[in-house]
């Protein structure tokens, strides 16, 4: 009922389980040596069982493994889940289906499980190929295992390879010294622009790799994180913003140079390469989440609805809901223009036009162009998205 059928549809999947805590990491992880891979499996399989029905007829392109470390779970599971997710739907062409993995993970036995389970890309989380940034961001895997990984990956042939980075790292700060709560780290790096352009050396370790797609994040340090509190005493000093926008920029006109499309904010692909799930995401397609903290969307007659599960196993265990929203016809269009305007397609001006003086303000302040009847952001509109998206719905008044 209120369905539309002929949408593209993923599927996510998460596992919540890692290792250790990253100390910049705010998410809901759990941390374990040996997660409970069979419970965690029934878990997702029951999940799967009541909610599939509700996404019935759709036209399944992609499963996506997020974490938390996915690439700790059972490969066993993995290809039950697989298995029973292909079981529910008809894929009509070929299906994307996306691992996210811990460098360390992509040993070649167990990469071989997962493309014989029908994984068919994978996510590496290189993070960076600083020695020093790697220990800063408290990783455990190395200088070079990044990089390996990638290469052991398309060894394996037939699986596409994504690399993660993150910029905008902390340098150290004074070590052993008095606290710093009057200095500002953003004071103390002020002007360090050699910082930012000395980053730029995983461009060229991506582009010789490979890889035909690359997620570039800028690490924010989240109140909940451990980061928080060594940046408030000293220990660590996040780039000020201006480096930090100037890196964004750099960034953009670097992967450029070397073949990469940034077709949304944080997303480069080479041509042909674009994460098909992801896109799903900013483009209005459905998908459902299972597991731990997984998030859904369904569209409805009514607009759409969203919901979460809830962020502790054990408690998903008791009862999966966390929230869910219905989301109205005029919220859900709000929502599809400014994920559009996060997207190198961007939106169409037609559309757009239905928030006056929008349109206007995007194209006088360069935030985007016209391009053939769409408005598509400029870089320096990726820069401004979230003033963009407060813009369109109102939230925060704009400019
Ligand atoms: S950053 Fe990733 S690997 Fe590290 S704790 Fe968070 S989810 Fe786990």
């Amino acid at each position: 009922m209120g369905i539309v059928p002929s949408l593209p549809f993923g599927v996510y999947v998460h596992f919540p389980w890692c290792r250790r805590r990253c100390p910049y990491c705010d998410f809901a992880v759990e941390v374990a040596i040996e997660p409970p891979h069979q419970a965690y499996l029934e878990a997702v399989l029951g999940e799967l069982a009541e909610q599939a029905p509700s996404f019935g007829g759709r036209q399944l392109v992609s499963i996506y493994f997020g974490g938390g470390t996915p690439s700790l779970w059972s490969v066993d599971c993995v290809a039950a889940v697989i298995r029973a997710v292909r079981e529910r739907w008809a894929a009509s062409g070929p299906l994307e289906i996306t691992m996210e993995a811990n460098p360390t993970d992509c040993q070649p036995e167990r990469v071989e499980a997962w493309r014989a389970a029908g994984v068919n890309r994978v996510s590496v989380g290189v993070q960076s190929t600083r020695a020093e940034e790697l220990a800063v961001l408290g990783r455990d895997h190395r200088m070079g295992d990044g990089v390996a990984a990638i290469a052991r990956l398309q060894a394996a042939g037939e699986l596409r390879v994504s690399a993660d980075f993150i910029v905008g790292v902390p340098r150290r700060g004074p070590r052993g010294g008095r606290a710093l709560p009057m200095l500002a780290p953003a004071e103390l790096a002020v002007g360090d622009g050699a910082a930012a352009a000395a980053d730029l050396g995983w461009v060229d370790v991506l582009a010789r790799s490979l890889a035909q797609h690359a997620s570039v994040y800028e690490l924010t340090v989240e109140d909940g994180a451990a980061f928080s509190k060594r940046v408030a005493d000293g220990r660590l000093i996040p780039p000020p913003a201006d480096d930090l926008a100037e890196l964004y920029v750099a960034v953009h006109h670097a992967l450029a140079a070397r073949g990469f499309e940034h077709y949304e904010i944080s997303s480069f692909a080479r041509p042909g390469f674009r994460a098909v799930h992801n896109s799903l995401y900013w483009s209005g397609g459905e998908f459902l989440g299972l597991g731990v903290g997984a998030a859904s969307y369904r569209r409805t007659e009514g607009g759409a609805v969203r919901w979460s599960n809830r962020r502790r196993f054990a408690l998903y265990q008791r009862e999966r809901l966390a929230e869910r929203r219905d989301i109205s016809p005029l919220e859900d269009a709000g929502d599809r223009l400014w994920l559009g305007l996060r997207t190198s397609d961007g939106v169409r001006a037609l559309d757009l036009a239905e928030r006056p003086g929008v349109t206007e303000w995007l194209l006088g302040d360069g935030l985007a162009e016209l391009v053939d009847g769409n408005v598509v952001p400029t870089v320096r509109g990726f820069l401004f998205a979230d003033a963009i998206a407060a813009r369109i719905v109102g939230a925060a008044g704009g400019r």
